[in-house]
């Protein structure tokens, strides 16, 4: 596999970097010492905004009116200073493209509002059986074909892993077989506990995806059957097991704009940042609760994504379900803010996808490439000796 040199800033080297400034065009009215042409980082009165945006590494002490005002700014500045921001975490032109696979359809017995498997809900979904480890594996080899570093196949339908024994067994052969294909495995499982999550790690999974969906005020609103600290304590049983934590939300359940900060609130304060944070607009689904909900507006949708940007700036952002109603210029707008991963495929785990075609030709369009699996977790695909070379090497940029 043809190796690329990183320009996201992994390990010591991230201490170097020094952010490009010129004294004529910031970002921020931020103070330049004349001598240095830098900013003056000792000066007093800055503002959240202009602090935010001079970041050079994540914090996670956020509070709520901080990333409110962030969160307010004006959305041509936001904009700005996120795709600036962007710049200094992660190469610009690198979307990691994952393909999600859906192991076991609906019958689901929580109340999400917004969800087609919920078999509280008349939506024409019929429940399925847990797919066979072969036709998962088979899955992945497609999706690796057509650019596909991480395999997110596992959505599965379930409340959490009580009693499921034989399935736990059967996607833990799933993550050997798609790490042993040199892709990430992800698996959206429910809610799980520090031992299932420790199997899960021994097995070789990547990144579990456990979405808190909104802020802690308006979750009561779309579901009712779990908690938002049941979702929380999964999500901490995953970090303290040592695997990567994939948790989002989704735009247009009915909230308002604080919401957006609170969701961002929520995982900007965890422990650790997530590794990667998903924004799905909702697609409203025929029978459900929000099945009549209006499309929530596409400054907001920015807007959450420049704000996630310059709260978390490590961390992947993923443009996930909603993104096939998007036109190409929309989408360019969001890479452009700091959403750096999408989902590609045939279908996301119950509505459309935009297909691997359709996604090739816009990042030829762009510029834009596929992420290397070392850029994201920093492990070489078997088999690529050269990758890690290019790493540590002193050459290699990050600017
Ligand atoms: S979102 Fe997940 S937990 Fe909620 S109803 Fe759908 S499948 Fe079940």
């Amino acid at each position: 596999m043809a190796c690329r040199l990183l320009a996201r800033p992994i390990g010591p080297r991230f201490t170097t970097y020094r952010p490009y400034i010129r004294s004529f065009s910031t970002v921020v009215d931020a103070p330049i010492d004349p001598t240095t042409q830098r900013i003056n980082t000792a000066s007093a009165g800055r503002s959240v905004f202009d602090d935010a945006a001079l970041a050079l590494a994540p914090r996670t002490n956020w509070t709520k009116d901080e990333i409110s005002e962030v969160y307010n700014t004006s959305l041509i500045e936001l904009t700005y200073a996120s795709a600036t921001m962007h710049r200094r975490f992660h190469s610009p032109a690198a979307i990691q493209m994952c393909t999600l696979m859906n192991i076991k359809t609906g019958g689901c017995s929580e109340d999400c509002s917004y969800c087609a498997q919920s078999s509280r809900y008349d939506t024409g979904l019929k429940a399925s059986k847990m797919s066979s480890v072969d036709s998962v594996l088979e899955a992945a080899r497609i999706a690796k074909e057509n650019g596909s570093s991480r395999f997110c196949t596992m959505g599965a339908a379930w409340r959490d892993m009580r009693g499921r024994k034989t399935n736990l067994k059967n996607v833990k052969e799933m993550v050997k077989g798609v790490r042993a294909l040199g892709m990430e495995a992800c698996v959206t499982l429910g809610m799980i506990d520090a031992e299932q999550a420790k199997e899960l790690k021994d097995a070789g999974l990547t990144a579990y995806n456990h979405n808190v969906d909104t802020s802690r005020e308006h979750y009561p609103s779309v579901i009712t059957t779990r908690t938002y600290d049941e979702r929380l304590n999964t999500i901490k049983h995953v970090q303290e097991a040592g695997i990567h934590v994939c948790t989002g939300g989704i735009l247009g359940l009915g909230e308002k704009a604080q919401d957006h900060v609170g969701l961002i609130h929520t995982v900007a304060t965890l422990p650790a940042h997530p590794e990667s944070f998903p924004v799905n607009a909702l697609v409203p689904i025929k029978g459900t609760p929000l099945g009549e909900s209006q499309a929530i507006s596409f400054d907001a949708i920015l807007r959450t994504i420049a704000t996630a940007r310059l709260v978390m700036p490590r961390t992947i952002i993923r443009l996930a379900a909603g993104r096939h109603t998007m036109r190409e210029e929309k989408q360019i707008l969001c890479f452009q803010a700091g959403a750096n991963a999408v989902f590609t495929g045939e279908k996301m785990l119950t509505t459309a996808c935009n297909g691997w075609e359709e996604d090739k030709a816009m990042f030829e369009r762009w510029g834009l490439r596929s992420m290397a699996m070392e850029e994201t977790i920093g492990e070489k695909p078997p088999g690529d000796t050269d990758c890690l070379l290019a790493i540590s090497s002193p050459s290699s940029t990050n600017s």
